[in-house]
Formats: structure tokens, sequence, C-alpha cells
């Protein structure tokens, strides 16, 4: 079936000698893999269209395997992030969590657009971090472990104070964390309210919210140890992004 398909190349990787296997994730099908054949010649207008982060319309015979591109037009290039380290590193991590959390042929409209907008965000911005965050939260949601983050995990209470506990999956009243897990990191009351912000609005509002820079490493570190519990795929552009920290 020949479709017309608007969607944002999320992985490519080459296919012999002339063609490459690229990923696109779709505002019509969600993610799928298709061949573009002859994208690895230069000079080939394939080539130029099948890049990481270009946002474009393609014509492509959709199979239930691996799909035929047959041709496209690139609408947004990302030129911005291509050219910056930081912003390539940012947009390649939530490129290969959704490679890797998501099924193919499910589509899911409203992680799609929130995908393009933190691209976007991106490419237009320099604070990175809470809108990649973001994303994060809304993933984890769809692939079934996001962290529990407006009660008590194991009681229900909602009122402050609340730890995080990795083990647990998500927030533990005073309570429950002296008798479940003691090792859980204490919260602020600032830091458990942004947890749930973060988990429920929309990139549209990332303008809206600040964090300071000693919670955003809090944010980051606890992510990080919560997705090496649940997630369980290795990603190579996490280490990409933790070795840039270091040189900065
Ligand atoms: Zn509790």
């Amino acid at each position: 079936m020949l479709e017309k398909i608007n969607g944002v190349i999320i992985k490519t990787q080459d296919y012999s000698e002339t063609h490459k296997i690229i990923t696109i994730f779709s505002n019509k099908i969600g993610k799928f893999t298709a061949i573009a054949r002859g994208a690895k010649k230069p000079k080939s207008r394939m080539a130029a269209l099948t890049q990481p982060f270009i946002y474009g319309e393609f014509l492509v015979y959709i199979s239930k395997g691996l799909s035929t591109l047959q041709q496209g037009d690139s609408l947004n290039s990302f030129r911005s992030i291509r050219e910056d380290i930081f912003k390539t590193a940012y947009a390649a991590y939530i490129a290969e969590l959704t490679d890797k959390l998501m099924d193919s042929h499910s589509p899911d409209y409203y992680l799609y657009e929130q995908f393009y907008k933190t691209l976007q965000w991106i490419s237009e911005n320099e604070d990175l971090e809470i809108p990649t965050i973001m994303y994060e939260l809304k993933l984890y949601q769809k692939a079934g472990f996001a962290p529990i983050v407006d009660c008590c995990v194991n009681c229900g209470e909602t009122n402050h104070p609340f730890s995080f506990s990795i083990q647990e999956g998500g927030l533990l009243c005073s309570k429950c964390k002296s008798s479940i897990d003691p090792e859980s990191i204490q919260l602020s009351f600032g830091v458990a309210k942004l947890f749930y912000l973060l988990s429920h609005v929309g990139i549209e509002q990332v303008g809206d919210i600040t964090v300071k820079n000693k919670n955003k490493q809090l944010l980051r570190q606890l992510l990080d140890a919560y997705y090496d519990h649940f997630g369980g795929y290795y990603l190579k552009s996490r280490k990409v992004l933790n070795q840039l920290h270091l040189l900065q």
C-alpha cells in the first residue's frame, strides 16, 4: 500500500554498499522501518533525505515488515541541531529512547507531537535537560513503566514529605519509607511537585517551568537510575551525553 506519511527519521543504518535502512517515527502509523535504495550514493537525492532528525513528507510502500521508501521531501532538516554537538546528543537520546521503547506500527499522535515539539525546542533553545525529561516521562508512560509521582506508591498518601524509591517505582511517604525502603532519596516539596508537573504537562508549557541547576541534576540522576532498573535496553546515546557533560 503506497502512503504519503509525515514523520521524523529517528535511526539510519547502512545496508549493503548502496542502500540504507531508516526508522521513521510518523503521525499516521507510528514507528516503522523502510529501505531507502541508493541512499548511500553521496550525490543522490535519497542521501540528503535520509539523514537523522529530518522531518519530511515521505512516500512509502508500507508493508508489515520492512517498508520501502520511494521518495520524499524534507520539510525541516533541523540543521541547528546537527550543527551543535550538544543538541545532536540530546536529540539522539530522545530518538534512541523512542526507537527502543515504541512498538512498530502502533500510532500515538500525542507522543508523536510531543516528540516533534521537543525536537523543535532543542533546535531553538539552550536549556535541553528539562524538555528531555518531560518527553522521557511521557514515553515511560506509553511503555508502561512510568514512576508513580502523584501519591505514595504503597499507601496512596498524597501529603508531603515524600522520598523517591527506585525499587518501588515512585514516591514513598515518610511512614512507608521507613518500613519499605529506608534508602529512598528524600525530596524537597519543590522537587516532588516538579516530578508531578513534568510527568503531566506537555512540552508546550516547558517555557513556564524554571528549575534550579541542582534540581535538574537530581532529577537526571534519579531518572537514570530509574531507567537502569526498569528500562531494560542499553542506550548508546546516553553514554555519549554523559561523556559530553564530563567535558563541560
Ligand atoms: Zn505511604
